[in-house]
């Protein structure tokens, strides 16, 4: 557990420098892993609740959706965040607390787990279908060859609706 008792900075801002790692259940199967991250940042009181301003460094190991090949996704990100206590969050047909851009968490204890905070982000850094590389060719869906290691002996496909255009010829 890496919980902070957010009221230690009740009086004045509390410094935090954590390495964790966290569960390897949790990820989707796209991720292969995540390394130690590294969280260092502050909190702080604020009149609504509290403020967590911190920067997460690690490193995911990612598979490619394409050629199915893992690669690394380094991880550099700023997490903002305000903290709120539940009994001020608002009702449904209230509109969100003012048109802030930071992150609202609600709490129903004064605690904060660091290790949810990072796993939050570690999902919302992966991309939807990660890809080793933007030009990643992938598989040939005839011989099942990698395509990034060369060209497969495959004939060039051909598209049937366009067959009949090849046949044709202008006439003379
Ligand atoms: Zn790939
Ligand atoms: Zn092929």
């Amino acid at each position: 557990m890496h919980l902070i008792d957010l009221t230690r900075s009740d009086t004045q801002p509390l410094d935090f420098d954590q390495r964790l790692r966290l569960a390897s259940e949790s990820w989707g199967e796209d991720v292969v892993r995540v390394g130690e991250l590294h969280l260092e940042g502050h909190v702080e009181r604020t009149s609504q609740g509290y403020h967590l301003g911190c920067r997460l460094e690690g490193e995911a190991t990612l598979r490619c959706v394409r050629c199915l090949g893992e690669f690394a996704l380094a991880l550099d990100e700023q997490v903002e965040l305000e903290l709120i206590p539940a009994a001020s969050a608002p009702r449904e047909d209230e509109t969100r607390l003012g048109k802030t851009e930071l992150d609202v968490v609600f709490f129903d204890a004064p605690s904060l787990d660091l290790a949810y905070v990072a796993a939050e982000q570690v999902l919302l850094s992966v991309p939807m279908k990660p890809l080793c590389k933007q030009e990643c060719r992938g598989f040939c869906s005839r011989c099942g060859k990698n395509l990034n290691e060369g060209p497969c002996e495959c004939p060039p496909e051909t598209d049937a609706r366009w067959a009949t255009l090849q046949q044709w010829r202008p006439s003379e």
